[in-house]
């Protein structure tokens, strides 16, 4: 096992506190740190940490990808299959969805035969991989993710009251199904900007007059506030954008700490605000529909959307094991191949557990520190670093050193 250190990724819609914060570094930091990638990507590698020198996680396991990933070496083309992340959203993240790795083959091949460059902005697929992806909450996270069922999206245009919404809503409550859901968010994302800025004023207008509206006495809270103040946040972040439209159709999700959202492939979401654990397949495949001053291309997006009205799509984490001295094990269950990711409350003073794991496999402490054990060697990490655990090394025990510490164990998900 080797120490793992993050590579940091500083995007405009970070944060200047959380990442500092969690890693203990002096805050505000000097620009929004959005994401510290713990994972073998091209893009920006993590690197491990050898007798005070670093050598980049990819070029490990490209030396030697039969010690580093074991058994599952070659059903992943000897590269780690999963990227593991923290990740802490100031400000929105685009409306955005992952293709199949159906459509993914698909989408690679298209754009090498047209010869649009891997690394050209313009550019959809940049490998043939799907992108299922899992987010773990570390304290409260928002987000948009998949379409709310139909009728409670008319009661909500409807109690926005903006006329204009109405011919909207009438046609989703005369066709509530995934048909209905495809001809709206059609009709939205493309509309010309002219129509856009005729409309886009008075939802606003709604979603205010809405939020302001005297409650009925004992009603509790509004049913839509969240809904509304959403729509409002987004159009200051991104005016004239026809994702504000489209994200009224969204399921709006608030996770506790410690839950999980799993977002499968044609699962339309955007991130809002929060800081979580992020495990994904090793793929940089997204379609865009708005909210971004990125790349945007609604025809594939729209191809690779599913209707598919939902509930939220919650991970609740399921309790595997626990010992007497109060350390626990929680799993995250998912269907996708590339990943699994466990989690790890270690209680104080309490003895080392084992961290069960198939292959090779990341091991992120996110508070507190942790003491890592391996036959005679003994690895400690504090929150915001991590250790690289190779195929090829026995079994590693975690306890946490001085008060309570998280760790989460991310390696290959059952095959
Ligand atoms: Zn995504």
């Amino acid at each position: 096992m080797h120490e793992l250190v993050g590579a940091l990724r500083t995007y405009a819609w970070g944060s200047r506190t959380a990442l500092a914060q969690l890693c203990g570094r002096p805050v505000p930091s000097a620009h929004p740190e959005a994401e510290l990638w713990f994972g073998a990507h091209p893009a920006d590698p993590a690197h491990i940490r050898v007798d005070g020198l670093q050598q980049s996680l990819l070029e490990l396991v490209r030396a030697d990808p039969q010690h580093e990933l074991g058994a599952v070496a070659p059903t992943f083309g000897g590269r780690l299959p999963f990227l593991l992340k923290i990740l802490a959203a100031e400000e929105p993240l685009s409306l955005q969805a992952h293709p199949s790795a159906k459509q993914a083959q698909a989408g690679f091949e298209r754009e090498n035969l047209a010869r649009v460059p891997l690394d050209s902005p313009m550019r959809n697929y940049r490998d043939e991989n799907h992108k299922p992806e899992l987010v773990v909450a570390l304290e409260r996270f928002e987000a948009l993710a998949g379409f709310r069922p139909p009728l409670r999206t008319v009661a909500l245009l409807r109690a926005l009251g903006v006329e204009r919404l109405n011919p909207y809503a009438d046609l989703l409550a005369a066709q509530p199904d995934s048909a209905g859901l495809r001809t709206l968010f059609t009709t939205w994302i493309t509309l010309p900007q002219t129509a856009l800025a005729a409309m886009l004023p008075k939802v606003l207008d709604g979603c205010v007059r809405y939020l302001a509206e005297k409650s009925e006495p004992n009603s509790g809270a509004k049913e839509f506030a969240a809904e509304a103040r959403t729509t409002l946040e987004l159009a200051e972040a991104y005016p004239g954008d026809a994702g504000v439209l489209a994200a009224l159709l969204l399921n709006r999700i608030t996770l506790q700490p410690g839950q999980g959202l799993f977002l499968s492939a044609g699962n339309l979401h955007a991130y809002l605000r929060g800081v979580g654990v992020e495990i994904m397949a090793n793929s940089d495949n997204v379609l865009r529909g708005g909210l971004t001053p990125k790349h945007v291309d609604v025809p594939e997006l729209l191809r690779v959307l599913d209707f598919e009205p939902n509930e939220l799509p919650i991970v609740e984490a399921e309790p595997v094991d626990h010992t007497l001295d109060g350390s626990c094990s929680l799993r995250y269950r998912t269907p996708a191949p590339e990943f699994a990711l466990r989690r790890f409350e270690l209680a104080a003073g309490a003895v080392p557990v084992p961290i069960p794991r198939s292959g090779p496999g990341i091991l992120l402490c996110t508070s507190g520190a942790v003491r890592l054990l391996q036959g005679a060697d003994e690895l400690r990490i504090a929150a915001g670093t991590a250790a690289w655990i190779s195929a090829g090394d026995t079994v590693v025990h975690a306890a946490a050193t001085g008060g309570p510490a998280q760790l989460f164990c991310a390696c290959v998900g059952e095959l």
